[in-house]
């Protein structure tokens, strides 16, 4: 049920203006990427003092719409549905196959609903594969991009009640498919609609290398002092094929060295289970593609305060799922991901519970 003070009367005003700010806050951070544009640490906390509202993110109807449009621009692009919401919404896959014999990466985001950032940095990946930003790449590598995979909970349209979500605007965001269950611990039993269309139609489907499987966590997890912009993992379960595992730690070595020098970035090592339900680990045991797990930095919604994280973080966020997702075509286009140092993860901090800040 939607409480009626979600549908703002002024939210298309709203969304003009954030969407302004957000494309400002982009701009800024390309451009002056020597420099800590947005310092991770001291960015905005949840504590009332400042905006956390869902109306500046993309709808479902919107992404859908951003990707037939870029389908129709872009030749080396194909719009695939795989499948329907539980809702009976499309899900989009956007492929980029030039050549069978390449290596292959699947970038999936939002499985959990109200994990969104890492859609709108998809979208901006997507854009930059029709420019001559990304020229090349796509003549070493086969992309595929599966954006919101959990369309209904991003969309707030579930059969169970968000109104304990603490977000303003237009909707709410869930972690859960509108059946209230959790796709990333669906991977082993496969029931959701949403999981049976991600490993049928794509997993089994095509001949898949690496994966990045990117997500939110809540806003508070500290390594080495610092808040961390996100943090990375490899599979952990011990059934893993030790060449999958190796392929996953060196994709996670990219991405590592990509984030890390940036001045806005830092990474931590994330704590994760080792059930094969999860994507991260399920996926590599089953069909033997290198997964990496990226959570980064505070949730769009959420019931509980120390997950959510205020808009005014969008800008870098934004770009980190952008550099990651650039960078690691670039290193499996160009080879370099094979010879990537994974020693970096002998030292990597696992995060911790930062606490709350003082008031
Ligand atoms: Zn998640």
């Amino acid at each position: 049920m939607t409480r009626p003070s979600h549908s703002a009367p002024h939210a298309s005003t709203a969304r003009r203006i954030t969407a302004v700010a957000l494309a400002a806050g982009l701009t800024l951070g390309s451009g002056l990427a020597a420099q800590p544009a947005f310092a991770v640490g001291d960015g905005p906390n949840y504590g009332g003092n400042e905006t956390i509202n869902t109306s500046i993110l993309s709808t479902y109807d919107e992404l859908a719409a951003e990707l037939q449009k870029q389908d129709a621009k872009q030749s080396a692009m194909e719009l695939e549905v795989i499948g329907q919401t539980v809702k009976g919404r499309d899900i989009h896959l956007a492929k980029y196959i030039s050549d069978p014999e390449n290596p292959t990466i699947l970038y999936l985001t939002q499985q959990h609903g109200n994990e969104q950032l890492t859609t709108e940095g998809a979208l901006t990946f997507i854009k930059s594969l029709g420019s001559g930003k990304m020229k090349g790449v796509l003549d070493g590598v086969n992309i595929l991009v599966l954006p919101m995979l959990n369309a209904d909970g991003a969309m707030g349209d579930v059969d169970f009640s968000l109104e304990d979500y603490i977000a303003s605007g237009d909707r709410h965001l869930t972690r859960y498919n509108a059946n209230e269950v959790d796709l990333n611990r669906d991977h082993i039993t496969k029931i959701e609609p949403e999981t049976r269309a991600l490993h049928e139609n794509v997993l089994q489907a095509y001949d898949i290398d690496y994966m990045i499987d990117l997500h939110h966590q809540g806003s508070r997890s500290r390594a080495d002092g610092e808040l961390v912009s996100g943090s990375i993992l490899y599979p952990t379960t011990p059934n893993v094929d030790a060449a999958v595992l190796d392929g996953s730690q060196r994709l996670g070595s990219i991405v590592y060295g990509a984030i890390e020098p940036t001045g806005w970035g830092h990474l931590g090592k994330y704590v994760g289970g080792t059930g094969e339900n999860i994507g991260r680990n399920g996926i590599a045991v089953e069909y033997g593609i290198s997964t990496l797990l990226f959570e980064m930095r505070g949730m769009a919604d959420h019931e509980n305060p120390g997950s959510v994280l205020g808009q005014k973080s969008n800008g870098y966020l934004i770009k980190q799922t952008v550099t990651t997702l650039e960078a690691t075509a670039r290193a499996i286009a160009d080879g370099s991901v094979e010879t990537a140092d994974t020693t970096f993860w002998d030292t990597l901090t696992e995060q911790s519970w930062a606490g709350w800040p003082a008031e």
